[in-house]
């Protein structure tokens, strides 16, 4: 977390998620359990962590080996549609290999990205701030170039410094 974004590793909130992760997953367990006994809990908590780690692994095993490449990374990630729908935007992976500090994945407008939709949205609330964006450089022409849009001078800085 450090080097991606050490503004949260200074967060004094992020730190204590970082440190407790386990809690809201046991206050939510509870509050389930209160409402739904434990088949809730069982669709609320076990199911949702089953899927959420398969698209997890699906984004790191099946977009390393189907769909395309607009960047020439030292490795082989992919840009694959139908797993970044299942995925919220995570499929364009090859995208985010080559620019890991980027927020949006989806670079062209065709490549649906709901975790950026979302952030977006914060930003537009002003709760993120000083959000990084790769974008495709349309102005030359020339295909798979990209500028960096969004930080503020300093190369360190984090992809959601601010936000609260
Ligand atoms: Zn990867």
């Amino acid at each position: 977390m450090s080097k991606y974004a050490p503004d949260l590793a200074k967060h004094r909130f992020y730190i204590w998620l970082n440190d407790y992760h386990w809690v809201p997953t046991l206050v939510a367990g509870v509050a389930l359990f209160a409402v739904g006994g434990l088949s809730l809990i069982l669709w609320g908590i076990c199911l949702r962590v089953v899927v959420d780690l398969h698209g997890t692994w699906l984004v790191n095993s099946g977009a390393h080996m189907w769909g395309t490449r607009r960047f020439a990374t030292r490795d082989d990630s992919r840009n694959n549609w139908w797993i970044a729908l299942l995925s919220f935007g995570e499929g364009w992976h090859n995208n985010h290999h080559a620019h890991p500090t980027s927020a949006r994945h989806g670079l062209a407008w065709y490549e649906f990205d709901a975790s950026w939709m979302q952030i977006r949205v914060l930003q537009l609330c002003g709760i993120a701030k000083s959000v990084r964006v790769a974008q495709i450089n349309t102005r030359t022409g020339s295909g798979p170039d990209v500028d960096e849009r969004g930080s503020v001078g300093d190369a360190n800085r984090s992809l959601f410094s601010d936000v609260v």
